[in-house]
């Protein structure tokens, strides 16, 4: 038999076993049905992938079900199958008991297909027919073992149906004998019927029968049902499905339908349990139900038949050493106490136990790492592991200093988040990985006044000092940091770090101010080098004089780019503004106004609505959700991260970890030149507030524009009347109480897994809310309707940016949504000084409805409208200039020069 996909399957007598995957069956499996009926047919192409990845070497897809135009979905998903040549590379088995269906998805299908199935059920004509249509298709045919009767249950009635189908193929139509597929009926055993019993049994002669008696034609079937009386037992499903795929094997089956991931090898059924299945499937005995059923109630309680939890008992027998070095490796806590206890008792010391064995296991583990054969959510378990296996050792170790003089680890480092600024998931990912190299590492955490900091180093006697920050606001803060470590004579390095740090900030911004070293460090897996190279006698120098001498490089292309950068003066730049002609349809009346606290949101509604790329990166897998979970370098464990992600958020769910709470309103508006007036209600006398924006002013090329996000907003001399919306909304209410529960049990895994998630909670309900903005609140798209997927690349009418974002760099724009709308009152989100919000897990900004709306990059702006800019809002220039210092195009230290 010779099928294909892009590549041929032949099928010889001597050909192994076929798989063909199910996963892809709307009947069969809820996942895949539910991503169907919610066109999220990017993940369910990738069921279809993992199939293949798992051994299926055919697919089965089927698509019957009442509430899909089953059509219409089988062809959508069949030409989306032919696009990814990893799938379209095996052949398709078009399931459906529909011939419609069947037909649609033939058309759809290059190589040769098979037809799953046609029978006798509706007569000979209606089947000769249709079978005469699939040789035409040129596809393959699986013919059941049922006729106008009914279907064949017993071992006569079978081999008489497929004995009739074969000479009518053969004989009326010449049906080519090799591309016909029996499916003799596998039927349920172990029902409590007796008429039940014999249903394996038949099967398995049955197939014996077909491949003695007619010639060149294959056997299939769909192995999960024998079992399916012990539906919610894995164990022994998987014993079950083995034995009897060996057995029917042996009786000449060629292909079957089975979950090609969950099959258990036949020789490593445990015999009493083997003996147990065979007995019901072989008929043996008539107790044989009651006893496998009594065993498979026993198995479910302790699941002892199960592999894995053999394997555990394995590592169990293992010597102390090995064990810790295993939990380690596999970030398994669960015996970490005992053994660690163990190995303390076999060594003169407890720190000897850390020394030896844990930090041998750590070193295998950093190793790992830095080749790139572990990821950071391993990295990250096997720190919890050590961190418990420490805290133990602790007190044994207190008790010993007394005694001995005290060793050192390799090396002391201070962290915190700078002051005014509350993320710090990738600090505390740095911390982890420095921990787990046997550093010392003091975490100050979020929102440390660089006094603090410099008072702890200096009392602690640190080596390195590193600072983080996300918010803009935070790069003058590690400036002033830089300069007040000058200032104390200080020579200590300084590491630079977070989301909104770039080598060219700490180039041209940091380091002239302080004369010690000043490194950025991209991310966590690059801070152990840096922190090696910089506290050993032999490195240090060296690498302190070449990233100084790096960074001079840096600062002098970054000046040579900025002089010759050109700036247009404002006034030329808002005579270049975005062109946009006014007109009243674009314009929509908000549905309702007033402000709408929204009060707490359902969690359940916004899961559904996450961007899961983003939680990846923050865990330094990259790629982009869900074609990540396939990725050879990422994908096992993006599957498992994600795998734990799903059940922390049932926890955070059903537990109520976390609050999420949002409001929201819409507010007359116009704009004036370059801000946006908002007033108190629709007679637009009364101004309640001024937004402020600012404008690109780098010299762009013919036809681009300089923007502003009042561009967006009519201008009140054109006499129309427009709006704005503002928005905040948090997912961060009641997770320091959860913090503080991982924080005493060592479990930084846990924790920065509860940031990451209160995160993308945030962010969903950022979108859960603009969608309801647009189809309910505003009301300007009642009837759009986006996947999840086209949320996310933003494909709806209008944006909501962000202040401190690039179309509004301007942090200090915050306190004014929050102002108009109380949102500290309503929602519990405050802002501190630098206008972070607080809890992190917050997302704030502004609605825009016009059409033409669209995000951009202010970038960097000139002194002509720093001096506009601070006038309009009644700031000192100075400032100003401190908060917008990463926009500016000139130093203002050196401003009368560049004026
Ligand atoms: N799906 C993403 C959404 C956050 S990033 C996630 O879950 O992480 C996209 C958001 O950032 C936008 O909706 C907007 O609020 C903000 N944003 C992006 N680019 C912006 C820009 N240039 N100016 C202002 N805000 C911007």
């Amino acid at each position: 038999m010779r099928l294909s996909g892009l590549e041929p399957l032949i099928i010889r007598p001597e050909t192994n076993f076929v798989n063909i995957g199910e996963r892809t069956n709307v009947t069969g499996s809820k996942k895949f049905a539910r991503l169907i009926r919610e066109e999220n047919y990017e993940e369910a192409l990738s069921v279809a992938r993992d199939q293949i990845e798992n051994g299926a070497q055919i697919i089965d897809v089927n698509m019957d079900e009442g509430m899909l135009d089953s059509e219409k979905v089988m062809t959508t998903f069949m030409n989306l199958i032919m696009a990814e040549p990893d799938i379209a590379k095996v052949p398709i088995m078009v399931d459906s008991s529909k011939w419609t269906v069947i037909e649609a998805g033939l058309k759809c299908l290059q190589g040769k297909a098979i037809v799953n199935s046609l029978s006798l059920k509706e007569g000979e004509d209606a089947f000769l027919d249709k079978a005469r249509k699939v040789r035409d298709y040129g596809a393959a045919i699986v013919v059941m073992a049922f006729d106008e009767n009914g279907q064949a249950d017993s071992y006569e009635r079978r081999i008489e149906i497929c004995e009739r189908t074969y000479r009518l193929l053969v004989d009326q139509i010449n049906f080519p004998p090799q591309d016909i597929v029996f499916d003799p009926n596998i039927l349920t055993v172990a029902t409590g019927m007796e008429e039940h019993n014999n249903y394996a049994i038949d099967y398995l002669r049955a197939t014996k029968w077909i491949k003695e008696n007619l010639p060149l034609a294959k056997v299939s079937g769909g192995v999960s049902n024998v079992s399916f009386s012990f539906r919610g037992n894995n164990p022994v499903r998987e014993a079950i499905h083995a034995s009897f795929l060996y057995h029917a094997v042996e009786a000449g089956m060629d292909m079957g339908i089975v979950n090609a991931g969950q099959l258990e090898v036949y020789d490593e059924i445990p015999k009493d349990l083997l003996e147990l299945v065979e007995d019901v499937l072989f008929n043996r005995r008539e107790d044989a139900t009651e006893r496998l059923v009594d065993f498979a109630d026993s198995i479910k309680d302790n699941q002892s038949a199960d592999g894995d939890s053999q394997q555990i008992e394995e590592w169990r027998s293992w010597a102390v050493n090995k064990r810790l070095e295993h939990a380690l490796l596999k970030g398994i806590v669960s015996h970490i106490e005992e053994d660690t206890e163990e190995a303390r008792k076999k060594h003169d010391y407890a720190l000897d136990v850390i020394e030896g064995p844990l930090m041998d296991g750590m070193n295998i583990v950093g190793d790992l790492f830095g080749e790139g054969k572990m990821f950071l959510p391993q990295v990250v378990k096997s720190a919890r592991v050590m961190k418990k296996a420490v805290a133990w050792l602790i007190p044994y170790i207190e008790e010993e200093k007394k005694k001995q003089n005290d060793t050192r680890p390799k090396g002391k480092v201070l962290l915190a988040t700078v002051k005014g600024d509350v993320h710090d998931i990738g600090k505390n990912i740095v911390s982890v990985v420095l921990g787990c190299n046997n550093y010392e590492v003091i975490d100050l955490g979020v929102m440390v006044p660089s006094q603090k900091i410099l008072d702890t180093a200096h009392e602690e006697n640190v080596d390195i000092v590193g600072v983080s920050g996300l918010i803009t606001p935070s790069l003058d803060e590690m400036a002033n940091l830089a300069i007040e470590m000058e200032t104390r004579g200080m020579d200590l390095p300084l590491l630079i770090g977070g989301a909104t740090t770039s080598r060219i900030h700490t180039a041209v911004k940091i380091a002239p101010q302080y004369s010690g070293p000043v490194v950025h460090v991209l991310d966590a897996s690059k801070s152990v080098p840096v922190v090696s190279k910089l506290l050993s006698d032999a490195n240090r120098e060296a690498f302190a004089t070449e990233v100084k001498e790096e960074y001079q490089k840096v600062r002098n292309r970054h000046t040579k780019r900025s002089q010759s950068k050109n700036y247009l003066s404002l006034e030329d730049a808002r005579e270049n503004s975005t062109p946009i002609t006014w007109r009243e349809e674009d314009i929509s009346k908000p549905a309702n106004t007033g402000i709408i606290s929204l009060g707490q949101l359902d969690l359940q509604t916004l899961r559904s609505y996450i961007d899961w790329t983003p939680f990846f990166i923050t865990w330094q897998l990259t790629g982009k959700y869900p074609a990540i979970f396939n990725d050879e370098k990422y994908g096992e464990q993006a599957r498992k991260l994600y795998e734990d992600a799903q059940i922390m958020l049932d926890s955070i769910i059903s537990e109520k970890w976390l609050e999420a709470r949002g409001i929201c309103s819409i507010f007359p508006a116009n704009s004036v030149g370059d801000d946006i007036e908002v007033y108190e209600n629709e007679s637009r006398t009364e101004v309640r507030s001024v937004l402020r924006m600012l404008r690109q002013q780098s010299q762009k090329r013919k036809g681009q524009p300089n923007r502003s996000l009042a561009d967006y907003i009519t201008p009140k001399k054109s006499g129309l009347p427009d709006y704005i919306g503002c928005f905040a909304v948090t997912a961060g209410i009641g997770i320091e109480n959860q913090l503080a529960r991982f924080e005493k049990e060592h479990d930084d895994y846990n924790g920065i897994l509860l940031k990451a998630l209160a995160d993308r909670l945030a962010e969903a309900a950022a979108e859960w809310l603009h969608k309801k903005v647009r189809t309910e609140i505003w009301g300007y798209a009642p009837e759009e309707n986006f996947s999840n997927e086209n949320l996310i690349r933003e494909k709806y009418r209008g944006i909501r940016p962000a202040p401190g974002y690039p179309a509004n760099p301007d942090h200090t724009e915050k306190p004014e949504i929050f102002e108009l709308m109380n949102v500290e009152k309503h929602t519990g989100i405050s802002l501190t000084e630098s206008f972070a919000m607080y809890p992190a897990a917050s997302v704030s900004g502004l609605y825009i409805a016009h059409p033409d709306a669209q995000y951009f990059s202010v970038g960097n702006i000139a002194e002509d409208q720093v001096i506009d800019y601070a006038r309009r809002k009644n700031m000192p220039i100075e400032e100003i200039e401190k908060w917008l210092s990463p926009n500016l195009s000139y130093d203002p230290m050196k401003k009368t020069e560049q004026v």
